[in-house]
């Protein structure tokens, strides 16, 4: 089996990874001004997939340069008829293409094929939304006295700044990309180290649709230049996606030049299930909540507060589906759970795993990883249940990032809700139960920026998803994203 992994690895690899993996500015490819690169490595079966540029601050501001000079010379004449047609056109390219992404995708990333797929369609979906949305921008006429009219217009930044991490490449570049585009900006985007492919395949397959400069990708490492694009002085917005420690200092490097900051972090989000929830889709929606993505989601629900009455049945019958779960080769369809995206996070996530050991904690399930000759040289760990364990501690307090679940037991709601507001984050939270006041009431308790009710990581287009507290500062998605890339002018005119 494990030959025939690499063997499949490698078939794929020829096929799916872009030629060009050089950095994207000014609509053409260079190497990075030190002339280093990087590898990027598969997780699955440790090998080197690809070298790409490793970006400077020298190559940032090239970069900044291409899209100012592509924002005055193209893209702020463009009106939002044709910008909506090149939305269009960028989704339908991906769609064409769609199948190499996800492939390129669960290679580069770990995840399984069939989650890469829906990250993909996601992709395709966000880019028609923010393509409809580039011609519903209006201003106001607001009512002073006679003397005068006045109103509001919305205008872009110009040139805004993105930063991606790793857990979803392609799917949170179109969260950026698509709105920053509609509002009429033009773009400097560095994608995590850990997986560059997917958005420079994206440059590739769309270099005959975005007018060039329109988004620039400089590839690289945080400090050479993440950092150096989040100081920029002539980045007018910049977006951030990432962990809440580097969103911290992304943060304060943005009010070296008093740039605008979104910030989408870190989560450790509560799943409440009520008595009367229904036991069969009550365990389906915790395993999507906390395995989809290899646990890798910023808003994985990753506290399981489960009402004490029904607490035993619910969590055989989730132990069940758990060890049910098939970790194998994220190409295969068949599998639930691919790698963790690197060894770096496999040690991080096992170190918690001893962490909540040494605190007395139970395992319910996992807590190792798979005894699997085939997947040994690969970043797997099992999907890991864990019970009896103090919330006051580090594992249940601080975001994991991986396949596992903490649980507690609850009768007392007020009680509950404490609990489930007592951490740092405030990114999501689940809830579920049949009865609808009790929906309401425990969606409006519970302290996040997304409730789902009987359902658990659906991120339509139009929905806005970002956090409370410090998970984040900002809504990406919906009409509220392109508020977030564009800046109101009020124009008062003497009527007098
Ligand atoms: P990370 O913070 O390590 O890195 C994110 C990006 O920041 C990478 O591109 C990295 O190169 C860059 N970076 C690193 N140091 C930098 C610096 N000093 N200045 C500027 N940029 C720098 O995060 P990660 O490990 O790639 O991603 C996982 C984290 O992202 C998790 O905490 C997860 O919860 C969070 N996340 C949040 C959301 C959300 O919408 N809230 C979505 C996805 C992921």
């Amino acid at each position: 089996r494990k030959s025939a992994i690499k063997e499949r690895h490698k078939q794929t690899a020829s096929e799916v990874i872009p030629d060009n993996r050089q950095l994207y500015i000014g609509g053409g490819w260079e190497p990075s001004s030190s002339g280093e690169s990087f590898e990027t490595t598969d997780p699955t079966t440790g090998e080197t997939l690809a070298s790409v540029s490793a970006g400077t601050a020298k190559d940032i501001d090239r970069a900044v340069e291409a899209a100012w000079d592509a924002y005055d010379e193209v893209y702020s004449d463009m009106s939002t008829a044709k910008r909506q047609a090149m939305l269009t056109e960028i989704a339908d390219v991906i769609e064409e293409h769609s199948e190499a992404f996800a492939r390129l995708e669960s290679l580069d990333n770990g995840k399984p094929i069939t989650e890469a797929r829906i990250d993909i369609d996601l992709v395709t979906d966000h880019f028609r939304y923010f393509a409809g949305i580039a011609r519903a921008e209006e201003g106001r006429t607001i009512n002073t006295d006679d003397s005068r009219h006045v109103q509001t217009i919305r205008e872009p930044y110009g040139v805004v700044g993105q930063i991606i991490p790793w857990n979803f490449p392609l799917l949170m570049a179109a969260w950026k990309l698509a709105p920053a585009l509609s509002a009429g900006n033009t773009v400097v985007i560095k994608p995590a180290e850990e997986t560059p492919l997917s958005i420079l395949k994206l440059m590739e397959v769309t270099e005959d649709v975005i007018p060039d400069g329109v988004v620039n990708v400089v590839t690289g490492f945080g400090p050479e230049a993440g950092e150096p694009l989040s100081k920029h002085p002539d980045i007018r917005k910049l977006a951030f996606t990432g962990s809440t420690t580097v969103g911290s200092e992304v943060m304060k490097s943005a009010a070296e030049h008093i740039t605008d900051v979104t910030l989408e972090l870190g989560g450790k989000s509560p799943l409440v299930i009520f008595p009367d929830a229904d036991l069969e889709q009550a365990v389906e929606t915790t395993i999507t909540s906390i395995f989809f993505n290899t646990g890798e989601c910023c808003c994985a629900g990753s506290r399981l507060f489960v009402h004490e009455d029904i607490k035993d049945e619910f969590l055989d019958s989730l132990t069940d589906a758990a060890e049910d779960l098939t970790i194998d080769d994220p190409l295969l369809e068949s599998t639930d759970l691919g790698p963790k995206v690197t060894a770096e996070q496999v040690e991080r996530t096992m170190s918690y795993i001893q962490d909540a050991e040494a605190e007395g904690a139970a395992f319910v399930t996992g807590g190792t990883q798979p005894d699997d000759e085939a997947l040994s040289d690969g970043c797997f760990v099992a999907p890991t249940l864990i019970d009896g364990i103090d919330h006051d501690s580090d594992p249940v307090q601080e975001e994991i990032f991986g396949p596992v679940q903490e649980v507690f037991s609850w009768s007392d709601y007020d009680e509950m809700i404490e609990l489930a507001n007592d951490v740092d984050y405030g990114l999501a939270a689940g809830v579920l139960t049949e009865d609808l006041t009790k929906a309401h009431q425990c969606a409006r308790d519970i302290e996040a920026g997304n409730i789902w009710v009987n359902t658990y990581n659906d991120f339509p287009a139009g929905q806005p998803f970002g956090g409370y507290k410090q998970s984040g500062v900002g809504r990406e998605i919906g009409q509220e994203a392109v508020e977030h890339y564009t800046q109101t002018k009020s124009i008062d005119i003497s009527l007098d």
